[in-house]
């Protein structure tokens, strides 16, 4: 049998990024970069005024000495009518500095009267003006490839005046659930069947993981069907076909793989729940066979598909990010595979997560999900456990440097200069 850590190399071995593609910044959250952003505008693009007050010459300032008003600049507005020599124009915050001016006056420093603004004290030039590229220059880089593109690099991105960036495709994701036992969700009861999860919990993390998800909905334990369904799911990047891959006479899924030409990897693994998880390959479509136990489907999704899915979309190490913390009470695996146990996981007075494994374990006490925030990892031979791992509760984002440039994804007739700026020579 294959440890977790095997199975997991096995199937990341060889995955290569999605092609990129041009994303607008809100479809862009959450994904990787295909290529180093930079920006495309020099920021603050122009002098500008920190305050509202006056726009001056700093060497005309000294205490109580008044300067005379003309013209003024808004936020939004330029103007090329220059400050002269003992004058002073209005300005209001963010407002571009008018020709002359090398100072901001800022009003709560300021006397008005006759048509005269006086000020306190003098200024240094410089005073509350925000200088052109003090913050970004156009073409420095702010996100490299590899890099996950977060809400605050996206912001930083727009205020850079980027609005389209190099990103890796989304991967299409089919999903085939097997079981003529299976009801549809919310569907009346009926004898001898149950009411099927693990298509909804698999399409829902799957798309939480950035995939487009092609649900076959639930295909009855029939060869021909599940022969249908193997070969139409291989048109997609990854195919997730959920039980039947067991060795029961209903279980048609291996045989159908074998059929339609998938090449099996790994079968079985020492997780638990889990250990009959299935993973082949057609070409670059990545085949898994999952338990259709939705325990054992959610701890596999989330040890190996989840990582499969985040690679594809460029992250360089998609392996499961675990975190730690510590148990309320002793546990530990309950043979020799590691064991995933169901766990309410808050965080201690201390601000440690806790993990209170749930009374119900068992691959089939599906139930016990309900009352989990997550699974307390108990690594096989590692006996009572005193301090834990949980399994991955959120994606969390790992910032590597790429080493290699991706290919250019393709212009589709727009100019660059909307998306992002060259880098500077
Ligand atoms: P299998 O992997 O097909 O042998 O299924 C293992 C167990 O999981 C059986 O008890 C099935 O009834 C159950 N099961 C299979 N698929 C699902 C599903 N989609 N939702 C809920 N339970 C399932
Ligand atoms: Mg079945």
């Amino acid at each position: 049998m294959n440890t977790i850590e095997d199975a997991l190399a096995a199937i990341l071995e060889g995955i290569e990024p999605l092609e990129p593609e041009w994303a607008p910044l809100a479809d862009a959250a959450g994904r990787v970069a295909a290529e180093d952003a930079a920006a495309a505008v020099d920021l603050p693009p122009f002098d500008r005024s920190a305050m509202d007050g006056y726009a001056v010459r700093a060497a005309d300032t000294a205490s109580g000495a008044p300067l005379r008003l003309e013209g003024g600049v808004a936020a939004g507005e330029v103007t090329s009518a220059e400050v002269a020599p003992g004058t002073a124009a209005t300005i209001s915050t963010g407002a571009a500095l008018p020709p002359g001016a090398d100072a901001i006056l800022q009003s709560e420093l300021a006397a008005v009267a006759d048509g005269q603004v006086t000020p306190e004290r003098a200024l240094e030039p410089g005073t509350h003006v925000r200088v052109r590229g003090e913050d970004l220059r156009a073409g420095d880089v702010l996100v490299r490839a590899g890099e996950r593109l977060t809400v605050p690099r996206l912001s930083a991105l727009a205020s850079a005046g980027v609005g389209e960036v190099a990103v890796h495709r989304r991967p299409r994701l089919h999903l085939a659930v097997t079981g003529s036992e299976l009801l549809s969700l919310g569907a009346p009861p009926e004898p001898g069947r149950i009411h099927e999860s693990n298509g909804l919990m698999v399409g829902l993390l799957a798309r939480r993981a950035g995939a487009d998800v092609i649900d076959q909905g639930v295909v009855p334990d029939d060869r021909a069907a599940t022969y249908t369904a193997v070969e139409r799911g291989l048109q997609g990047d990854v195919l997730v076909v959920s039980g039947g891959v067991s060795v029961g006479p209903h279980d048609h899924v291996k045989p159908a793989f074998e059929a339609c030409g998938v090449e099996e990897v790994l079968w079985r693994v020492e997780i638990k729940p889990g250990k009959p998880l299935w993973f082949g390959r057609k070409g670059r479509t990545l085949v898994f066979g999952l338990p259709g136990n939705p325990l054992s489907s959610i701890v596999c999704f989330s040890v190996f598909i989840e990582p499969a899915l985040r690679r594809l979309q460029g992250e360089r190490d998609a392996r499961p990010a675990f975190s730690r913390g510590r148990l309320t009470a002793p546990a530990g695996p309950s043979d020799d595979r590691t064991t995933f146990l169901t766990s309410k996981i808050v965080p201690g007075a201390d601000g440690v997560l806790e993990a209170t494994p749930t009374e119900r374990q068992g691959s089939h006490m599906t139930g016990a999900l309900g009352e989990s925030d997550g699974f307390a990892v108990a690594p096989h031979g590692s006996g009572p456990l005193a301090e834990v791992r949980f399994a991955p509760a959120r994606q969390t984002a790992r910032r590597r440097r790429s080493t290699r440039r991706a290919a250019a994804p393709s212009r589709g007739g727009r100019s660059r200069s909307r998306r992002s700026g060259r880098a500077r020579r």
